[in-house]
């Protein structure tokens, strides 16, 4: 077997962010498991899917990101053993370490929907949760010139919750601009009661579904599709009712979970989500104390996204360190988490909020809960070159 001072599970946007700052703090013996060849930046998917960037931005080899100085273990872990400090993987090599940070990211549960892993892909049903898929919804968009569009958002957590709606503002924006928004119906599909959680943005988005004559369905989601009929079957939770709708393009976002083998193990907080249970503003394991999570398989209640994860990785790296000194942790996480709400082709929203769910500004000077031509800059161009140049060398 193998053994490291420091294992880190996932080289995703928490793996490779710990482990920069983790060398940059003088840490020498760290090792990434990762069975991927390629890291991916998603949240541009939502801009391919919108025609306004090409797949091939998000991707780099999972090689070209990983901090000089780090062990990369290239394999898929199947299981960790906490009492006895050891991770299996699947070519079955025990790796041994005397700390560990878990962020394997999360699951996608295609198969919660009967008929959508069927019917994904083809036949006018995209997803812009896959690298594969996103550039898919965007062949499907412009192909749409009447009938209905469907977006759907699962119940549950998810990452990027706002990702589930800012697909349909590009297209119905797209749709406008084409002279066609008139006749396509388009269906905005939504699990809670409101169209966001802070309520300044639920407010500002109203006013956006109202200009492109969005229907929404709030409390409601999809419950099966059949991809050969086109028809997919929308349950409004609040009343107990459910509808068939027959669609000519639906972009689907699947519900997700922690993966199945985190679920299995003790870490995990044993809810039907089962991500690993840790201390909400410290990020160490609340019942072994050598052990860390963050990111999307973190269980802390803030929003699943790579802002979170931005914030996060300098808590676990001080807390780390303290814990290694024999000192008692004591950055802390504030539930910082951001959500850039792209609400045309050319402008957008920035909702940035903590734990204590209202909104926490980090930009000068606007106004960041009204629509901006800047902000859209920033996230088409801005925040791309901060993750790749910045935070992925832990430097920002
Ligand atoms: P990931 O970055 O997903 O990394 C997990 C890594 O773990 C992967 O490399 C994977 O290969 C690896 N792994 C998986 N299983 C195993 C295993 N068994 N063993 C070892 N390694 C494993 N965030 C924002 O901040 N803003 C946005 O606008 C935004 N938009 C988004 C839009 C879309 C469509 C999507 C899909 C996401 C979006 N996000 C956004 C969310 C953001 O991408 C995630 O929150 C972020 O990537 C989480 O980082 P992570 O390291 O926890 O997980």
């Amino acid at each position: 077997g193998l053994h490291h001072k420091v294992v880190i599970i996932g080289g995703g946007s928490a793996g490779i962010t710990v482990a920069a700052r983790l060398r940059r703090a003088g840490e020498t013996d760290v090792a990434i498991i990762e069975p991927s060849e390629n890291h991916y930046y998603q949240p541009l998917w939502t801009v391919v899917g919108g025609g306004l960037a090409k797949a091939s931005e998000t991707v780099r080899s999972e090689a070209s990101v990983m901090p000089r100085g780090v062990k990369w273990i290239r394999d898929r872990v199947v299981t960790i053993d906490p009492e006895n400090q050891v991770v299996s993987t699947e070519s079955d090599i025990p790796v041994h370490y005397d700390y560990l940070v878990v962020c394997p990211g999360i699951q996608l549960n295609w198969d919660r929907v009967p008929g959508l892993t069927e019917a994904v892909g083809h036949d006018g049903v995209s997803s812009n949760y896959t690298f594969d898929l996103a550039p898919r919804t965007w062949d499907f968009i412009q192909r749409t010139r009447s009938g209905t569009a469907v977006f759907t958002m699962p119940s549950g957590p998810i990452k990027c919750a706002g990702a589930p709606q800012k697909i349909a503002y590009l297209a119905a924006d797209y749709w406008r601009i084409e002279g066609v928004l008139d006749k396509i119906h388009v269906i905005l599909v939504l699990p809670g009661p409101t169209m966001f959680g802070v309520p300044v943005w639920a407010k500002e988005l109203e006013k956006v579904v109202a200009r492109y004559g969005i229907d929404v369905r709030f409390q409601s989601e999809m419950v099966e599709i059949d991809g050969t009929k086109r028809e997919v079957v929308i349950s409004d939770n609040k009343e107990g009712t459910k509808e068939t709708i027959s669609y000519d393009f639906l972009h689907a976002v699947p519900p997700q979970s922690a993966p199945d083998w985190l679920k299995a193990t003790p870490l995990s907080d044993g809810t039907p989500g089962g991500c690993v249970e840790v201390n909400k503003e410290t990020l160490q394991h609340v019942r072994y104390p050598n052990v860390f999570a963050l990111g999307d398989a973190g269980n802390t209640p803030n929003a699943k996204t790579g802002a979170a994860v931005r914030k996060q990785a300098p808590v676990v790296v001080a807390n780390l360190k303290a814990v290694m000194a024999g000192r008692t942790p004591e950055a802390h996480y504030d539930g910082y988490g951001s959500c850039p709400l792209v609400t045309a082709r050319n402008r957008m929203l920035l909702a940035e909020f903590d734990y204590t769910g209202n909104p926490h500004p980090t930009v000068p000077l606007i106004d960041t809960t009204k629509e901006h031509y800047s902000m859209w800059l920033l996230k088409r161009y801005g925040l791309p070159a901060l993750y790749w140049h910045g935070m992925l060398k832990g430097i920002a």
